[in-house]
């Protein structure tokens, strides 16, 4: 087999075609291929639908490594029973056109029986991470995206992998899994990207009618005034259920939770004294979005 060699994804750097594979074998001759040019490789783990936010990474990645591999796997196991894996959006032409513009250097689409093959038994949990806000929604949705990350690193060999901000419990569990695994693979994260309103671009956001729409533009706006008020010293806890309040009285049918946690353990905050971020659930619909934002 032989490989591009070409400059690295960045947009603006000339972009020559993205390799496409779907096995294990072929992704790791790419990734041979290029350890054996001294180069570093890294990864960008997606389900697909690939939207700006999925491209910030790509661009962000490129800065620390030479090439970068975008793998495309809606995971079963991070549904439950009730969740939207059927309906999840699928649109691989779509997301290779994309994955294209931006100058990805290869696309890893393993099917199903690629990921897990008759037999396979393995689950990958981090405790305590994995429990409490999505954790408590979500039954047995870390464990799911633990050990897909855990497999994907493992197959890609990578050096570095992104992942975003905008699933911040999700970047919390993943950080401790490489550390506690001694995984030699660099973690960044990559900030929120969100549409011109606010909103944190989703996959899932397609799924909103026009009406849902316009009321979820207003979820970054409740947070970041919770977050101005938090830093003037109001109580924290009051400051949670008076979102929670505001965010059912701009139309969001249900609400999730709205918690100051501390921006490592995750664990609810006391005060400000740590780092701290503001987490939230607003649903709309069947439609649960999430957000964040960084307090002080
Ligand atoms: P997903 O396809 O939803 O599994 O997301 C793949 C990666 O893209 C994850 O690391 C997400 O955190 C990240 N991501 C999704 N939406 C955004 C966004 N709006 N801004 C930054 N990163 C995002």
């Amino acid at each position: 087999m032989t490989t591009q060699v070409k400059a690295p994804a960045k947009s603006g750097a000339p972009q020559g075609a993205t390799a496409v594979v779907r096995t294990v074998d072929d992704l790791r001759a790419h990734v041979a291929a290029w350890h054996g040019q001294g180069l570093r490789v890294g990864l960008v783990p997606t389900m697909g639908a690939l939207h700006h936010g999925h491209l910030s990474l790509i661009d962000r990645l490129a800065d620390h490594v030479d090439r970068v591999i975008v793998s495309i796997f809606v995971n079963p196991a991070q549904f439950g029973p009730n969740e939207d894996f059927s309906a999840y959006p699928r649109r691989e032409a779509q997301d290779l056109a994309a994955l294209e513009t931006v100058g990805a250097d290869l696309a890893y689409l393993p099917d199903v029986k690629v990921m897990y093959p008759q037999g396979f038994r393995t689950n990958i949990h981090v405790k305590g991470l994995s429990e409490g806000l999505e954790g408590d929604v979500r039954p047995g949705h870390f464990d799911g995206v633990a050990t897909v990350v855990m497999k994907l690193l493992m197959q890609s060999q990578c050096d570095c992998a992104i992942f975003g901000e905008k699933d911040f419990q999700q970047f919390a569990v993943l950080r401790r899994l490489v550390i506690d695994l001694d995984l030699p693979v660099e973690i960044v994260a990559g900030p929120i990207i969100r549409e011109p309103d606010g909103l944190a671009a989703s996959s899932r956001n397609v799924y909103l009618n026009a009406e849902q729409r316009s009321i979820a533009g207003q979820f970054n706006l409740v947070l970041a005034d919770l977050r101005r008020r938090a830093m003037a010293g109001e109580d924290l806890r009051i400051l949670e259920q008076e979102g929670e309040k505001a965010l059912l009285a701009k139309g969001f049918d249900r609400v999730d939770y709205v918690r100051f946690c501390n921006a490592e353990s995750l664990e609810m905050a006391e005060d400000l004294t740590a780092p701290v971020q503001l987490l939230a659930v607003a649903v709309l619909g069947k439609t649960r979005l999430l957000d964040n934002v960084q307090i002080g």
